[in-house]
């Protein structure tokens, strides 16, 4: 390998030449104490940035072992340093810009309020390594050889000095990060043994900032979280020691209360709880089985052959609903096909807001069921499902539902929100209950089954080199000529994802989707690929930089597949 020295040699004396002359640099340079990659040159100053690796060996870094052992503290350590980087190189940013285009501007894969497995910084048993991005500086289409030294044998190592080296960094501040993380991880695994899909801690802060920011809601008016009394269980944290909060049980928990009372806000609050946030988000002890899928309505997707019978059959003009197909599903329909999905690929709770779902998926109330005959309305709405859900497949439901009191009746607790505070109003409703007259007639017809695994089928010649794959924020992935819309997949929530997300897609298909594997299969073999690291489904040649991506769940990458409008399965009844 090169030294740095010699690097910097080869940018002075490409200073004044054409921008084509930055191709010469590409490869690795060695300094003794970290190693630099420049893997990727951009074609011009306006091009999407130069990709580079910076590498420092554990015996410089000085990083103790112990902080990395497990998987819970190694991402809380990579989490650590992407946002101290993060920080560092925006502090170096230039006031104005010193030249062309994208000239000077370094930058590190963002970190939001979750703390996720990222490709930005990468720690193995042997190094740390961050991936970043540069634009090497030009002034119109002249490389400025002595600006780019500048920045890469000398503002670079600085900022890696100060975020990649153990001495540097305030170790307080990392060790409270990989506690909270282990932590965390500690109480999401002991859910199960207590009977609980769900935990929220006192004190914990809900409300977000806005509509548009995940950040907490500030001020005197915010309302911290505290547990009804019935509720209320404690755990013993292996770092932080004892805390308390509400436990959700399995079961069938409504959450109920007025317009604005804080229903929605403890709903997403629990969806989000299957990530791990970071201190001072006010959510970091509200955690929620891992497993948990938010389910919504979402008309217009599409659906490839989706069993959604035990909610619809009866279609008119006799539509198959055991092997349901639309390029365009209803509101219920899209519930529908969205839950039976979810349980395909296997969860243990679901959870739903009566803001975002159909009305006559969840309901059907007795005065409507006198006036339109069973024969003549296809769907079994989710109050005559969701104890089948839990009696055949253990699945546990959590729902918002302010609107209709029939569902009381298929609670196994009503947790009320009022003024932002909650109670357990699980006898009221009971009493409420008895002493009501019911019209109701219950509309369940046999026992939830669990859908047999679809199996995608590849595409002749491949999904790779030929489609050209693109995330566009956090909802959009082109792929090829077709889109896939996550508008309306809830606990995606960082645009690394989707960009992990559609590489993982092109991936799967090269590697797994045979027309025998089944989807939930596919998605299993992707997901223990990845346990050796995010980068094997980067495009980019091994050891290149991949930096920008961030771990999607099983979930995702199943719904991400099935809004996949060109995905076609041969599934078991399918005509
Ligand atoms: P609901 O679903 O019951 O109609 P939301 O959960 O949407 O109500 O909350 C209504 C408003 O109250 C939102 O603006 C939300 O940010 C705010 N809010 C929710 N919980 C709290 C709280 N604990 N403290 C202060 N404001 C809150
Ligand atoms: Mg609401």
């Amino acid at each position: 390998m090169e030294t740095v020295q010699a690097l910097r040699q080869k940018l002075l004396s490409i200073d004044g030449k054409g921008y084509g002359a930055y191709k010469g640099v590409q490869g690795g340079y060695n300094s003794g104490w970290f190693q630099i990659f420049i893997d990727h040159v951009q074609a011009d100053p306006f091009a999407p940035p130069s990709r580079l690796r910076a590498r420092v060996e554990h015996r410089f870094s000085g990083f103790p072992r112990e902080l990395f052992v497990d998987r819970a503290g190694r991402v809380a350590l990579q989490d650590f340093v992407a946002r101290e980087l993060y920080r560092q190189l925006k502090s170096q940013q230039p006031a104005e810009r010193a030249g062309t285009g994208k000239s000077g501007v370094l930058s590190i894969d963002r970190c939001g309020q979750e703390i996720l497995e990222r490709t930005a910084i990468l720690v193995t048993a042997d190094f740390i390594e961050a991936r970043f991005s540069l634009g090497l500086p030009a002034r119109g289409r002249t490389v400025q050889g002595k600006e780019a030294a500048g920045l890469i044998t000398g503002t670079i190592p600085g900022s890696l000095e100060k975020c990649l080296l153990y001495k540097n960094i305030s170790k307080d501040d990392l060790k409270a990060h990989v506690d909270l993380v282990r932590d965390q991880e500690f109480l999401r695994g002991s859910l199960e043994e207590r009977g609980l899909v769900a935990f929220v801690a006192n004190g914990s802060i809900l409300p977000r900032e806005s509509g548009i920011s995940d950040r907490p809601l500030k001020g005197k008016t915010v309302v911290p979280f505290l547990s009804p009394p019935d509720l209320e269980i404690e755990f013993t944290l292996p770092v932080r020691g004892r805390i308390a909060g509400m436990g959700v049980p399995r079961g069938v928990t409504l959450i109920v209360g007025g317009g604005y009372h804080g229903k929605s806000t403890l709903l997403r609050a629990i969806e989000r709880g299957i990530y791990n946030h970071i201190a001072g988000d006010g959510r970091e002890m509200v955690i929620t089985d891992g497993s948990a899928v938010k389910i919504r309505s979402e008309d217009g997707r599409r659906v490839e052959s989706v069993d959604i019978g035990p909610f619809i059959n009866n279609l008119p003009f006799g539509q198959d609903t055991s092997s349901f197909c639309t390029e365009n599903a209803s509101g219920s329909t899209s519930q529908a096909a969205n839950i039976m999905e979810a349980i395909e690929c296997g969860t243990s709770l679901l959870l739903l807001d009566e803001d975002t779902s159909a009305t006559n998926f969840m309901i059907r109330d007795g005065r409507m069921q006198r006036l339109v005959a069973k024969e003549y309305e296809p769907i079994t709405p989710f109050i005559d499902r969701v104890r089948d859900l839990y009696s055949d497949l253990k699945i546990s439901s959590i729902l918002v539902v302010g609107g209709s009191g029939d569902y009381l009746k298929v609670a196994d607790l009503v947790i009320k929100m009022q003024e932002y505070r909650a109670s357990d109003a699980t006898s009221e409703a009971r009493a409420i209950i008895d002493s009501t007259p019911d019209f109701r007639v219950v509309e369940s017809t046999g026992a939830m089954g669990r859908p047999s695994p679809r199996v995608p089928i590849p595409v002749r010649g491949g999904r790779e080199d030929r489609v050209r794959i693109k995330a566009r924020g956090l909802e959009q992935i082109s792929f090829g000529g077709d889109e896939i819309n996550l508008a309306y997949v809830d606990q995606l929530v960082d645009p690394s994802q989707t960009r992990a997300l559609a590489q993982i897609i092109r991936y799967a298909y090269d590697c797994y989707v045979d027309g025998r594997r089944s989807l939930p299969e596919i998605v299993e073999r992707v997901l223990q690929d990845i346990r050796e690291g995010l980068d094997v489904v980067s495009p980019y040649a091994r050891g290149s930089h991949p930096g920008d991506y961030a771990l999607p769940r099983g979930q995702e990458i199943a719904a991400a597949f099935n809004r996949l409008r060109s995905l076609r399965v041969c599934a078991p009844g399918k005509k």
